[in-house]
C-alpha cells in the first residue's frame, strides 16, 4: 500500500531509428555485433536470483551461418523446474504485496534502458540468432518491446481504477488479486519482444513466473533477461529455464502450484499442452488460466477494384519480412483474373529486388530461416508444389543450406483453392495464390472465410468501399485481426492489439487490458458502515 495514488506516465509508441549511414544507432549496432559474434558465450539456468549450471548443454548457432557457434547454454530439466517453482512460490509472497505502481517501474525502467544503452544489444543478439535484418529486429526487440512495457503499466492502471458502484451506507472495492502459485511463460523463436511480453505481463500484475524461452532464441532471451535485471527486477520473480520443450513443460504442467500458462507458438504444441492441463487438473487446487497465441494462414484478399501497386507492395512484405516467419506473414492470397497478369509482373519485380544475404549487412532485407528443421519444413513444401499436378512454381522456389538456411521468396500458383499450400501453416517465405474469375468472387469469399483452421490476420485490397465493407462483414470470423487496404504483419502495441481466434489461439490480445485481465483474480470487498442488527423485514408487520 502507498500514501499515494499515482498515475502511469503516458504511454508513446517507441520510434523506429533508421539505423541509416552515418547515424549513431548504426554504429553502435555494428559495434555490438562484433562484439557478441566474438566468441561464443555460456548461458545458465537462473533461478531464484542464482545461476544454474546442469552441463547439459545446447547451442546456439546462427542461422545464416551455421557453422557459427554464439552460444552454449545450460538446459533446464524436471528437477530444476522443481526448483525454480519453489523459487517463484517463495518469491511471489513479497513481490505479490508490493504496491503495483512499484512493479510498474521496473518495467518502466527496463523500457528507458532499452530505448537508451541496452538498444544495440539487443538488436544484435537478434539479428545474429534469429536472422533478423536490422529493420525486422529495430521493430521487434527494441520498439514492440519497450512498448510492452510502457504500455502495459497503463493498462493495469486502466484496470485498477475499474471500480464498482457503491450505494449511500457501503463502500464496494475490486482488488487484482495476482495468480495463486506461479505462471507458465512459453516464448517462440520469431519475436523478442513476444519473448519479452510472456513472462512481464504476468510478472507486472504480481505473479512469479517460469519462464521457458524456445531454444533457438535462447541468446536474446538471456539479454532480456540480463536488461530486466539491471531495471531492479527481483531475484525469483522470473526464473529462466532453457530446455527442451516438452520436459521442461510437462514438469511444469505437473506442478501443484501452476497457475496459469502464457503461451505463443505452433497450435500443435498449444494443444498437447491443454491436454496435459486437462490430465493433471485434480492436481492444482485452482482452474489454470490457459492463453495461447498460435498458428496462422494469413489471407490477402485482393478485390477487382484494389489499387494494384499497393497491393503488391503489401504481399510481398507481409510474405517475406523476417523470411515469413511470422505468425501473421501474408501466405495465401486471392486474385482477380483481371488484375493477376499486372500483378504477378510488378510481384516478380518487387522480389527480384529484394536483397539476400548475412543480415549483420544492413543492406540486406532477407536472411536465412531459424534452423535445419524449418529449413527441410519449408523444403518439403518447395517439393510438394513442385510434384502436385496444378501447382506451379512461379518465383523463387530455390534453397541452399550450403552456409546458412536459406530458402528464396517464392511464389506458388495454383488451380486448386483448397491445396495443402492455401490451408497449412508453412512459416516460411512461401505465397501461395489462387487466380479466380471475377464473376465468381462470392465464392472466392466463401473459400477464403472457410479454407484454413486458423483465423489469425487477414487483408482485404479494394478501392469500392461497398466491397470493403462487405469483405468485413462476411471475413468477421476468418481474423482476429482485419487489415483493410494494408499488409496483415506488423501490429504495433496500443494501436492494434493482436490476436486470433479458431486454431489460432484464445485471442486473449497481447498488449491490451484483456490480456492484463488473465494475470488477475479479482477480489470483491464489501465493507458496511452501519450493518443492520434486526433480521427480520418490514413487511412481516
Ligand atoms: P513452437 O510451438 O515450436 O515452440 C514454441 C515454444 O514451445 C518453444 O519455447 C518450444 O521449446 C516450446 N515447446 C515445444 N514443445 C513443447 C512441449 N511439448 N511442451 C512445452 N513447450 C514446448 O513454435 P516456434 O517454432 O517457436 O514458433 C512458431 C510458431 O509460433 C508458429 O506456429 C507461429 O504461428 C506461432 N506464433 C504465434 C504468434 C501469435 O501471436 N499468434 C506469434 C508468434 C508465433
Amino acid at each position: 500500500m502507498s500514501n499515494g495514488s499515482f498515475s502511469i506516465p503516458p504511454p508513446r509508441n517507441e520510434p523506429i531509428l533508421s539505423h541509416a549511414p552515418g547515424t549513431p544507432e548504426r554504429a553502435a549496432l555494428l559495434a555490438r555485433l562484433a562484439e557478441l559474434a566474438r566468441a561464443p558465450i555460456e548461458i545458465p539456468l537462473v533461478i531464484g536470483g542464482r545461476e544454474v549450471r546442469t552441463g547439459r548443454l545446447g547451442e546456439i548457432r546462427c542461422p545464416h551461418r551455421h557453422g557459427q557457434v554464439l552460444a552454449r547454454f545450460h538446459q533446464a530439466g524436471p528437477a530444476e523446474v522443481q526448483l525454480a517453482a519453489e523459487a517463484a512460490v517463495a518469491a511471489r509472497r513479497e513481490w505479490s504485496t508490493l504496491p503495483p505502481s512499484e512493479r510498474a517501474s521496473v518495467l518502466l525502467k527496463a523500457a528507458d534502458l532499452l530505448a537508451g544503452p541496452w538498444r544495440a544489444t539487443l538488436n544484435a543478439a537478434t539479428i545474429l540468432g534469429q536472422s533478423k535484418s536490422v529493420q525486422q529486429a529495430e521493430i521487434d526487440s527494441a520498439c514492440e518491446t519497450i512498448d510492452f512495457w510502457r504500455w502495459n503499466p497503463h493498462f493495469m492502471a486502466r484496470l485498477l481504477a475499474d471500480q464498482p458502484i457503491s450505494p449511500p451506507g457501503v463502500w464496494n472495492r475490486t482488488e487484482c488479486r495476482p495468480l495463486e502459485g506461479f505462471v507458465l511463460a512459453v516464448s517462440p523463436f520469431n519475436f523478442t519482444s513476444i519473448a519479452a511480453n510472456l513472462p512481464t505481463a504476468p510478472a507486472l500484475m504480481g505473479n512469479a513466473v517460469l519462464w521457458k524461452p524456445a531454444s533457438t532464441a535462447v541468446l536474446s532471451g538471456w539479454h532480456l533477461l540480463q536488461l530486466l535485471t539491471a531495471a531492479g527486477l527481483p531475484p525469483g520473480v522470473i526464473n529462466f529455464l532453457p530446455g527442451p520443450g516438452a520436459a521442461v513443460g510437462d514438469a511444469a504442467l505437473a506442478s501443484p502450484h501452476l497457475g496459469g500458462l502464457h503461451f505463443t507458438g505452433s497450435t500443435g504444441v498449444f494443444n498437447g499442452m491443454w491436454r496435459t492441463v486437462a490430465a493433471n487438473l485434480e492436481r492444482y487446487g485452482r482452474y489454470p488460466r490457459l492463453v495461447g497465441e498460435t498458428g496462422g494462414k494469413d489471407f490477402v484478399f485482393v478485390h477487382p477494384s484494389a489499387d494494384l501497386e499497393a497491393a503488391a507492395a503489401a504481399l510481398v512484405r507481409g510474405a517475406f519480412e523476417y523470411q515469413g516467419q511470422k505468425c501473421s506473414a501474408a501466405s495465401r492470397a486471392y486474385v482477380p483474373r483481371s488484375l493477376w497478369p499486372r500483378l504477378e509482373e510488378r510481384l516478380a519485380a518487387l522480389v527480384g529486388a529484394l536483397t539476400v544475404g548475412e543480415v549483420e549487412d544492413p543492406k540486406v532485407f532477407f536472411g536465412a530461416v531459424i534452423d535445419q528443421a524449418a529449413f527441410k519444413r519449408i523444403q518439403g513444401y518447395l517439393d510438394l508444389a513442385r510434384a502436385t499436378p496444378g501447382h506451379r512454381v512461379r518465383l523463387g522456389g530455390g534453397a541452399d543450406a550450403s552456409r546458412g538456411w536459406f530458402i528464396q521468396p517464392t511464389v506458388v500458383v495454383t488451380d486448386d483453392p483448397r491445396s495443402r499450400l492455401m490451408q497449412e501453416e508453412i512459416f516460411g517465405p512461401v505465397l501461395t495464390v489462387w487466380v479466380y474469375e471475377d464473376a465468381r468472387l462470392d465464392e472466392a469469399v466463401d473459400l477464403c472465410e472457410s479454407t484454413s483452421p486458423y483465423a489469425l490476420t487477414g487483408a482485404v485490397f479494394a478501392r469500392d468501399r461497398a466491397a470493403v465493407a462487405g469483405l468485413s462483414r462476411r471475413l468477421v470470423d476468418a481474423a482476429g485481426n482485419f487489415y483493410v487496404n494494408d499488409k496483415p504483419t506488423g501490429a504495433v502495441v496500443g494501436q492494434q492489439p493482436f490476436g486470433g481466434a479458431r486454431g489460432s489461439g484464445t485471442n486473449d490480445k497481447a498488449g491490451s487490458m484483456a490480456n492484463l485481465m488473465r494475470w488477475t483474480s479479482l477480489r470483491t470487498v464489501k465493507e458496511t458502515f452501519d450493518p443492520p442488527h434486526q433480521v427480520g423485514y418490514p413487511h412481516q408487520g
